[in-house]
């Protein structure tokens, strides 16, 4: 027994002196030697930190509000691309003008990894503006947004100098990512199948639409490169008229003049329909924020859509951080 004691006390003491010292060479195994692994987008950056931990430093190069369709890296970008332990991107033409950037980094044989094209082409829908490549915007379905993990875990793995258990960092965020579309479930179940019709600027929810039952309606297409025809505007006041849907929404990082022409048309008709809200679409909220993380984004959006059109979701989301 006293032995027992003694051994107990003796293993105490030994951890209490030790642990100063532990902890300290662990963040000096952690902080300067650290990989760079650099996400093009914070969807992505958010899953990096996610699978890899403390064990790298997770960078995002897109900024909050920025349309990542119509981002041209700086110098200072192309820089940081190339200086990169390793680099993950959407992919699916989403960066769609950082083509030749990516491909230098990817000549440089440093592990880099398109996240969505990780995924079999037969679960993603067709791109219409480019017949090469499938709908990008595959973070909109939390549970598909989870079938990137092990590609991430796998590209991660590659770097030297990892102190990180990457299994572990799936499996967490993977339940992260289950409990998000749990919660999605749940409070957009009671909406009435006529009002299930998202009406937004761009053509970024398809697959928020195909996981939670929603028709989607853009104003512009796939990429926010083209301008909204008259003609589709015209088109889309006649369906609100007819569902006499009671919101439509506007995107953080596309401009909302298309969105306010329409709710316009549709009161001139004598038709009264507000703004829901403001979605993230390609762009998280401010860092540093609980929008600029992904849950904090998807729990925006589900939040808001559930509000604006009859669901049950509470007045400050799933984890009354809205
Ligand atoms: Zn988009």
């Amino acid at each position: 027994m006293s032995e027992q004691v003694n051994s107990y006390s003796a293993i105490a003491r030994r951890s209490f002196l030790a642990a100063p010292a532990l902890l300290g060479a662990t963040q000096a195994r952690a902080q300067p030697g650290r990989p760079v692994a650099l996400a093009t987008i914070g969807m992505i950056g958010d899953l990096l930190r996610g699978v890899g931990g403390p064990g790298i430093s997770a960078e995002t190069l897109i900024g909050e509000g920025v349309d990542p369709h119509l981002f041209r890296p700086t110098r200072n970008d192309i820089a940081r691309i190339l200086r990169a332990d390793a680099l993950f991107f959407n992919g699916h033409r989403l960066e769609g003008r950082m083509h030749e950037v990516l491909a230098r980094a990817a000549a440089q044989g440093k592990p880099s990894l398109a996240v969505a094209e990780a995924i079999p082409r037969s679960r993603l829908r067709q791109n219409e503006d480019y017949p090469d490549a499938a709908d990008p915007h595959i973070w909109m379905d939390p549970a598909l947004w989870a079938e990137t993990l092990p590609a991430i875990a796998t590209t991660l793995g590659r770097l030297p100098r990892l102190d990180r258990d990457l299994a572990a960092g799936v499996g967490e965020t993977r339940a992260r990512l289950h409990r998000l579309d749990a919660y999605a479930r749940d409070v957009l179940a009671p909406i009435p199948a006529e009002r299930r019709v998202l009406v937004t600027a761009h053509d970024a929810f398809a697959y928020f639409g195909l996981r939670y039952e929603f028709r989607l309606e853009s104003i512009q297409g796939l990429s926010t490169e083209a301008e909204a025809s008259l003609a589709r505007i015209e088109a889309m006041v006649r369906l609100i008229l007819d569902r006499r849907l009671p919101a439509i929404f506007t995107e953080s990082s596309v401009p909302d003049r298309a969105v306010r022409a329409l709710i316009e048309g549709v009161a001139a008709r004598g038709h009264q329909m507000r703004l829901g809200g403001t979605l993230f679409s390609d762009s998280m909220g401010r860092s540093g924020t609980y929008r600029g993380t992904y849950e904090g984004m998807m729990d925006h959006n589900i939040t808001t859509i559930s509000r604006a059109l009859g669901g049950s979701a509470p007045e400050r989301g799933m984890n009354g951080r809205l």
